[in-house]
């Protein structure tokens, strides 16, 4: 600023060293500080509506700062709700017995069985059995391994039958 003020002091300086009519001098100095208070009112004003500009903006960041703080409480709301318990997770489950499908909170991965909600079988759970080292039990073979299991025994029982009904006859 102290420059801005040298600077015009030497303007005019110029004007009195130059201007030999002291009238005229008079007032060619009045115009230029005319000059200088219309560029200082516009100055002014602008500093005026950069001030509150900003503060606008200022006002909108806290607006949106306190939006994104609300949504990251929901966030971490959802997310509380989501990982309540670290340790369990949903598991659904084929009832082998009823086929009765239905999801499960199993927090302890030890549980090595759970009862059917339908029909109150336990299902044993074999949770680091090997696909081949199924033993039929499982709820994914379970279906073939009876159905193969009950062609047999209808066989049978058919054979039981022929030889009742031989036997009756007899
Ligand atoms: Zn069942």
């Amino acid at each position: 600023m102290s420059d801005i003020k040298g600077k015009y002091k030497k303007i005019i300086e110029d004007l009195e060293n130059n201007i030999k009519d002291p009238e005229d001098l008079i007032y060619i100095k009045e115009k230029v500080i005319e000059l200088t208070t219309i560029f200082m009112d516009i100055i002014d004003r602008l500093t005026v509506l950069t001030d509150a500009r900003i503060k606008e903006i200022e006002e909108r960041q806290e607006e949106i700062n306190s939006k994104i703080e609300s949504v990251q409480s929901m966030v971490d709301e959802i997310e509380g709700d989501i990982y309540e318990d670290e340790d369990s997770y949903e598991f659904e489950i084929v009832c082998p017995y009823c086929n009765y499908e239905f999801t499960t909170d199993i927090a302890d991965e030890e549980k090595d069985e759970i009862k059917c909600p339908k029909c109150n079988n336990i299902i044993e759970l074999d949770w680091n059995q090997e696909e081949s080292a199924c033993d039929g039990n499982c709820s994914h073979c379970y279906g073939e391994v009876a159905e193969d299991e009950q062609e047999y025994t209808s066989k049978d029982e058919d054979d039981d039958k022929d030889d009742k009904n031989e036997d009756e006859d007899m």
